[in-house]
């Protein structure tokens, strides 16, 4: 057998263990300390834009308490983009609140500015405004930044912006992880930088951090004893995990550019197939590419292609199943236009690794053409 080519895994710089060591050394074994308020200057510097950052366990943690600073509670509901990752969708349910997905358009395959207006506007004819929109750059690729936040803006609703699969893309300049009223990003093994598992809330100004830094260390009030006067949460990320995120800084750049370089390399050796598309980026949408995506002419050539690269061990896996289409959420409200679906049903993401070799990428490219030969 053929050694596993996987889709996406972690690829450290060779930096992280000095960073660890250091904590090591010092014994700041806890989830505070000098690497924790490194990494989130790092991400700060980074993002610009005089964004603040506080270091959390996980990208979900990070929109648990999002949807807590803007009083998301029980009874209320909350738009979500169908087509994502649960983890987007399930801090709505820690609320006690309701989601209501919105499908996607063809562009950018992230939240559809027509379908968010309809549900906007049906929600408050049915008595109830959203209390918060969450939109996600799926893939890397920026959601339509200008008509989501200028529809959001219109209703005056929230924006919290899933921007964990997205570190290092950006929308006309602008960092995505910028955009939302809160934003989040995520660590996780998975994805374009990792510590492991972690993530992290993105604020615009220093209270609303300060706010989430309480909440995410047990809201202990300031007494000599412990005292609540809140409903904490053990969501802080430990000095270990965020001595792997510095030396992951220095790398993030050269991660997207050989992300992207895979992208153009997959693009460029079957853009003349015509059973094969790609999503390409609208004008001034940069995305970082975490994962490469494609389309295929039908679900049928999208199982045979995933079928026949696992045959050559080489991992790969259909677009996001749509939150509407999943059991847990079926019974929720959802306002569709078919794009999501047809993507689970054609789509399918390619092994897209920083870390792949040449070598790996070239038998990448050779089972698939080799299904093609025979398809
Ligand atoms: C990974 C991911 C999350 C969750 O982040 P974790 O750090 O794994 O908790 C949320 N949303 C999207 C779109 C993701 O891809």
């Amino acid at each position: 057998m053929k050694p596993k080519i996987w889709l996406s895994s972690p690829h450290m710089s060779g930096a992280e263990q000095t960073y660890i060591k250091e904590a090591f050394d010092t014994n700041w074994v806890a989830p505070l300390g000098p690497n924790v308020t490194g990494f989130e200057k790092d991400l700060e510097s980074y993002l610009k834009e005089g964004r603040h950052v506080a270091a959390l366990a996980s990208g979900t943690s990070a929109l648990h308490l999002s949807l807590i600073l803007l009083g998301v509670t029980t009874g209320d509901e909350v738009i979500c983009q169908s087509k994502t990752f649960s983890a987007s969708a399930n801090p709505i349910v820690y609320q006690g609140a309701t989601p209501v997905f919105v499908d996607s358009e063809t562009d950018t395959w992230n939240i559809c500015p027509i379908q968010l207006e309809i549900a906007i506007k049906d929600r408050i004819s049915k008595g109830k405004k959203p209390k918060a929109i969450i939109a996600v750059h799926l893939y890397g690729m920026p959601y339509k930044v200008d008509e989501i936040h200028s529809i959001a803006n219109k209703y005056k609703i929230p924006v919290v912006e899933d921007s964990a699969e997205s570190l290092g893309s950006h929308f006309k300049g602008q960092n995505c992880g910028t955009f939302g009223d809160l934003s989040i990003l995520s660590f996780n093994g998975n994805k374009i930088i990792t510590t492991s598992g972690g993530g992290a809330l993105v604020t615009r100004t220093e209270s609303q951090k300060k706010k989430a830094v309480f909440l995410a260390t047990q809201a202990r009030d300031n007494a000599p004893h412990y005292q609540h006067t809140h409903i904490g949460y053990n969501y802080r990320m430990s000095n270990i995990v965020a001595g792997i995120g510095r030396g992951q800084m220095t790398i993030l750049d050269s991660h997207v550019e050989k992300r992207r370089s895979n992208h153009d390399i997959y693009y460029n050796t079957f853009k003349d197939n015509n059973k094969i598309t790609f999503l390409l980026e609208p004008e001034g949408h940069f995305s970082n590419r975490w994962l490469s995506c494609i389309q295929l002419d039908s679900y049928e050539t999208r199982e045979g292609l995933r079928l026949a690269l696992e045959k050559e061990n080489i991992e790969s896996r259909p677009l996001w199943k749509p939150m509407h289409l999943q059991p847990i959420f079926k019974d929720a409200p959802s306002y569709l236009n078919g794009v999501s679906e047809e993507l689970f049903n054609r789509g399918l993401c390619l092994p897209s690794g920083s870390n792949l070799s040449k070598e790996e990428l070239d038998r990448v490219i050779s089972a698939i053409k080799t299904y093609f030969a025979v398809c």
